[in-house]
């Protein structure tokens, strides 16, 4: 298996894989999601809650905002020596506010050097006057398959493209017709040639094929050529997801190949 970056921007990584297969594809696709540990507030303890939100509701917000955080300093609680929480498997939070005024996530103070709250504008609640907020929180390592809230990334993939072009069989306004009709704009007429500007813009819609009905353009895919995305949806950028996707993958080998002795 070979693997070749196309583009990295906005936490979103494109890759190009070659010799290998759907399962495998899978696989990556699945533990990138679901199998990366990330840390998410858990517990929420209300000291003051006269906001016009439950609770419940605030406590799930709470959860579902992202940190920043170094995976190789947490430990799942479950794998934790410690019997009830300490520093390696638990990171706390604070957050008191008076009103009036919306409550944000910047507002959310943490008691952890090394883990801090990613966007401070999400908003939690809204406080009138007279109203106040104050809790503490805290956060574990979990995985996406446990709850969303861990997710580290959404991941998808698709076959490569194989896109043929017979010049000969297409007419100029043919061409024409082509570059219209494809959303991704893989296509540009020059000096009167239907040139492929980038077959890994093409998602295979086939409405280059179907929408024009000419013989001349075909478009097949690659069944052991991959394009796959990692779009992270946690403080973890997605080259970090890919390498630790290796890693677990290769561990879940491993105990394969040691069950078969
Ligand atoms: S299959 Fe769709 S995306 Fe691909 S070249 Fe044709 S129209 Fe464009
Ligand atoms: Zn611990």
């Amino acid at each position: 298996m070979e693997l070749e970056k196309i583009d990295e921007e906005d936490g979103k990584l494109r890759f190009v894989v070659k010799d290998s297969s759907p399962a495998m594809m899978n696989a990556i696709r699945r533990i990138s999601m679901n199998q990366i540990p990330v840390l998410a507030i858990e517990d929420v303890g209300i000291i003051e809650n006269s906001s016009a939100l439950f609770d419940e509701i605030v406590a799930q917000r709470l959860g579902q905002i992202p940190l920043v955080f170094d995976p190789k300093k947490f430990d799942a609680r479950e794998e934790c020596d410690c019997e009830e929480g300490c520093v390696n498997c638990e990171a706390k939070f604070t957050l008191q506010k008076e009103g009036p005024g919306k409550v944000y996530s910047g507002d959310i103070v943490s008691e952890s050097d090394d883990v801090e709250i990613l966007y401070d504008g999400i908003p939690i609640t809204e406080l009138d006057e007279n109203q106040e907020i104050e809790l503490e929180a805290t956060a574990i390592v979990s995985i996406g398959e446990d709850h969303s809230k861990h997710q580290a990334a959404i991941s998808s993939y698709q076959y490569y493209p194989i896109i043929d072009v017979d010049q000969e069989e297409l007419t100029d306004d043919e061409k024409e017709e082509c570059v219209e009709v494809c959303p991704r704009n893989v296509f540009e007429v020059d000096d009167g040639k239907l040139k492929i500007v980038d077959e890994k813009r093409c998602t295979l819609c086939k409405e280059c094929v179907q929408e024009t009905d000419f013989d001349g353009i075909t478009v097949t895919s690659d069944e052991e050529k991959f394009i796959f995305k990692i779009e992270s949806v946690s403080s973890l950028n997605p080259e970090d997801i890919l390498e630790k996707t290796a890693e677990i993958l290769d561990g879940k080998a491993e105990k394969v190949i040691g069950k078969l002795g």
